[in-house]
């Protein structure tokens, strides 16, 4: 690793002055560690989040804000979510181990880099790394990657559970910069590779994440449902959210977000269309697959995830209707 320097922001005004001055922000260090071991990601300074005011979940209106210093655990743990968003404590302890949730947060959960395995070999062509350098993924060993949202320059997913039930509760997400603040969808905050794959979302240089905002709970069935090879500790292969009302057995209101299909947390409203006003089948549940996945696209090593999805976006509609319970 290479020496850098390490300031703490005792606020968020102070934090923003640290970026403005050129800093990278480090808020639980999970992810940003790592790639600075690997000389992949180089700051000369850093400056760390934990002091700067960010870490209270707090009532938003009909809503609910979430710091972006709060960490995975506690966000999991918080009564409010738990009753009310539940899809998202189940995202969030679906991934990782006890021990990262303690230390990963919020905002540092949203820019987790990708698990592309050639991203992290520098001996290795990747775009998103080195740009122009190529895609060793397109034609290598690439079981993890991207069906959907891919491009000719980058092939890899976005890998994390959190947004992907935050993009089925459409989530906001609360950012202060130099232009001052924004308030980005979730839906909107992922940025497919395109030709630039190096940028993974739309943060600007200087853009802190203060918060995310969940609206009023909808009071639907929440169910997460990770597909992985192993039963914890692990990144999914495919994932699905669904937040779900069901009236007078029909589907009355759906919301759908899967994980680790596509190079983005991937959101369908075509699929959605399909199952709305609809009775629950199994005919159903195909349709809206192949709705899902009409423009998949597998590169070898990742074709089963084509099938794979289906079979999981229909066992979580499944118990979704049926159930209804989580
Ligand atoms: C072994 C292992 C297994 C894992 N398994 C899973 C899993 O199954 N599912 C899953 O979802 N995740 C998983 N993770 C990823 C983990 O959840 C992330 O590393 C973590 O959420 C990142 O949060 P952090 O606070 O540690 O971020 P950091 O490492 O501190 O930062 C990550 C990036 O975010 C930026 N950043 C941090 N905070 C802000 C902010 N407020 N505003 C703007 N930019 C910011 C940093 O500059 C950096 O670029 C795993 C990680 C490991 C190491
Ligand atoms: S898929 Fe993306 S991250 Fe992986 S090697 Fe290709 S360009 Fe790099």
């Amino acid at each position: 690793m290479r020496p850098f320097a390490l300031d703490h922001a005792a606020s968020t005004a102070e934090a923003l002055q640290f970026l403005d001055d050129g800093a990278t922000a480090i808020a639980g260090g999970t992810n940003l560690v790592d790639l600075m071991k690997l000389q992949i990601a180089t700051p000369e300074r850093l400056v760390s989040l934990r002091r700067s005011g960010l870490g209270d979940i707090a009532q938003d209106g009909e809503g609910l804000r979430i710091g972006a210093l709060v960490t995975n655990a506690d966000c999991a743990a918080d009564m409010q979510v738990r009753e009310n968003w539940p899809l998202l404590a189940k995202a969030i302890l679906a991934g990782a181990s006890p021990q990262l949730r303690n230390r990963a947060t919020t905002g540092g959960n949203l820019c987790q880099r990708t698990r592309c395995g050639y991203f992290y070999d520098t001996s290795q062509a990747c775009n998103k790394r080195d740009p122009g350098s190529g895609c060793a993924a397109r034609e290598g060993f690439n079981r993890i990657h991207a069906v959907l949202g891919t491009s000719d320059a980058c092939i890899a997913t976005y890998p994390g559970d959190m947004a992907v039930a935050m993009l089925a509760l459409e989530a906001v997400v609360l950012t202060q910069g130099p232009s001052g603040e924004r308030e980005i969808p979730i839906a909107q905050f992922h940025l497919p590779p395109g030709d630039d794959p190096a940028r993974d979302n739309v943060l600007e240089a200087g853009e802190l994440i203060t918060a995310v905002r969940l609206p009023a709970p909808t009071g639907g069935v929440q169910i997460y449902r990770k597909v992985r090879d192993r039963a914890s500790y692990a990144f999914a292969l495919v994932s699905v959210a669904v937040d779900l009302t069901m009236n007078e057995g029909r589907i009355a209101r759906c919301a759908l977000a899967f994980g680790s299909l596509g190079t983005v947390p991937w959101r369908d409203p075509a699929v959605e269309q399909v199952l709305i006003g609809e009775a629950p089948s199994s005919a159903l549940f195909a349709k809206a697959a192949e709705v899902l996945l009409k423009d998949a696209q597998g590169f070898g090593a990742n074709d089963f995830k084509i099938p794979l999805a289906a079979r999981a976006l229909a066992a979580t509609l499944n118990d979704a209707t049926r159930t209804g319970k989580a």
